[in-house]
């Protein structure tokens, strides 16, 4: 997989605008408001898109089930549909530094993190997909057992209603788009307010790979938006990403309609260090790498990080050591490796959880560089003498701070690991990959990492436990996601 080069010089990031909504194949006219969306670094404006109303929101569900029954689509064989999805990454690798640039300049990533977190694991998802369309069993033929013959058909769920976060639009739309185009659906996405233009841009890319008309449609808003996609009659099911919040609201919309519905949800994951661990450079470099990622704002983040306690000075001095080589600054700048958070409220809400832990006996270890302004900059930090049961260590921050929690022998390393709402991801790092496979079973959550801050394999089923979801993304289980299996016995 390639991805965009972020050494290059930066290209001119002239405004990107999308006037209208995106429905059957093209920007319709619409009666909605404009927003313009502001860089969270420079709080400049980037680009501008038009809020969808009600009356757009029926236009989209109407051309997607339209696209359900048109010849284009129908009948189109799943080999087809992977190979068109290796088109759309075709389209998309060719202008990965203007989507990682736009994305970055929309959500304050990173521009070195964009070019892979951003763009590279979206190429990755549709890479994957378009092998696994191939080789997916559509239908089989089994004995019953009542005797004769049985044909298990799988076909697909129909119109899916997909709802995505600012953090992660490209790879998060990626998971939805791929698999759910495998099985033969057709969708109405929903990006957030706050990182709507990469998305809109990726209209271009599936265009030119020959999408057809009406197989997605774009509709951006806010919360209103997403829930009258979620309450609406011709939407079969809601695939959603974002916060727990939201996602316990659409669960219980769905669940009044029988409609389907997977929800990836928020995590406040542990990364477990083991008494063996050597301290050298990569690992200490991994595991900060694991909360101050895309400015502490992934789902996966393994912002607790659990310390034994014969070696507590040690490796928290080790990890402040890391943050303190941290650069913090402009996004755009492709030495920056910490930007800022998404908005001021989330910035104050991280501020107050930092401030409050303190009040309640957590130490500051490290406070790194400065608040380069105007954005909405938080200092990365490092907290020791964090217990569990503290706000910090149980609510999710969704920004760049690590709490160093102390613990006393394996059992209650995995108790602490697993004291918690969500169940998301985890990572165990030791120097005996066998143990910390041992210690990654007995974790209560959808994926572990050994020795690695990145607990995701695009073509392995990620998802979470508890209060972090409901179904999975990735892999051959996400196709199956967006199937209903129909039984013939004939
Ligand atoms: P959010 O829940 O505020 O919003 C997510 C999306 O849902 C947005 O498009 C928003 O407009 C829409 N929305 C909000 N309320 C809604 C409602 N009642 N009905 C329908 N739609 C509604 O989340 P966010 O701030 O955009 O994203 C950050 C969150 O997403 C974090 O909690 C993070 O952990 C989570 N996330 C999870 C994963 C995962 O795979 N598990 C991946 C990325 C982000």
């Amino acid at each position: 997989m390639t991805s965009a080069d972020p050494s290059d010089e930066r290209e001119a990031n002239p405004m990107r605008d999308f006037p209208g909504v995106y429905v059957n194949g093209r920007w319709a006219p619409s009666q909605g408001d404009r927003l313009v969306v502001t860089s969270p670094a420079t709080l400049e404006p980037v680009g501008s898109v038009t809020l969808a109303t009600p009356a757009d929101v029926d236009a989209a569900v109407a051309a997607a089930r339209a696209a359900m029954a048109s010849d284009a689509w129908a009948a189109m064989s799943s080999v087809d549909r992977g190979a068109l999805l290796g088109r759309v990454a075709d389209a998309l690798e060719k202008r990965s530094v203007e989507f990682g640039d736009l994305v970055s300049a929309e959500m304050g990533s990173p521009r070195k993190w964009a070019s892979f977190g951003q763009v590279g694991t979206a190429l990755g998802v549709l890479r994957t997909y378009e092998k696994l369309a191939a080789e997916y069993e559509f239908e089989d033929t089994r004995r019953s057992a009542m005797g004769g013959e049985v044909v298990v058909r799988q076909l697909p769920v129909g119109v899916i209603g997909a709802i995505l976060p600012w953090n992660a639009p490209l790879f998060t739309a990626a998971l939805k788009i791929a698999p759910a185009l495998v099985a033969g659906c057709t969708m109405v996405l929903k990006p957030s307010p706050e990182a709507p233009l990469g998305i809109a841009l990726l209209t271009e890319v599936l265009e030119e790979a020959g999408l057809p008309p009406g197989v997605v449609n774009i509709v951006v808003g806010e919360a209103a938006t997403g829930e009258a996609l979620v309450a609406h009659a011709g939407v079969d099911k809601i695939s959603f990403t974002g916060s727990t919040a939201a996602g316990k609201r659409i669960g219980a919309v769905c669940a009044a309609d029988v409609r389907r519905c997977s929800l990836e949800l928020g995590g406040k994951s542990a990364a477990i260090v083991l008494e063996d661990i050597e301290l050298d450079r990569a690992t200490v470099t991994g595991l900060v790498a694991g909360v101050m990622a895309n400015n502490g704002q992934v789902c996966v983040a393994q912002t607790r990080i659990l310390v034994p306690g014969s070696r507590y000075d040690e490796i928290v001095g080790a990890l402040a050591e890391a943050a303190d080589r941290l650069v913090v600054g402009d996004p755009c700048d492709p030495a920056t490796q910490v930007g800022p958070v998404i908005s001021a409220g989330a910035r104050d809400r991280i501020d107050a959880h930092v401030r409050a832990a303190v009040e309640g006996g957590a130490r500051i270890v490290t406070q790194v560089g400065d608040t380069p302004g105007p954005g909405w900059y938080v200092r990365p930090t490092v907290l020791a003498d964090v217990d569990n049961d503290m706000p910090i260590a149980r609510q999710e921050l969704f920004g760049p701070v690590a709490v160093a929690i102390r613990y006393h022998d394996v059992d209650e390393a995995v108790a602490l690991a697993n004291d918690s709402d969500y169940g998301l991801a985890a990572a165990v790092w030791s120097a005996d990959r066998d143990h910390a496979f041992d210690v990654a079973s007995r974790l209560r959550v959808g994926s572990v990492a050994v020795n690695s801050s990145a607990p995701l394999d695009f073509g392995s089923p990620f998802g979470g436990f508890k209060q972090s979801g409901t179904g999975r993304e990735g892999g051959p289980e996400a196709i199956a996601a967006f199937l209903e299996p129909q039984t013939i016995i004939r």
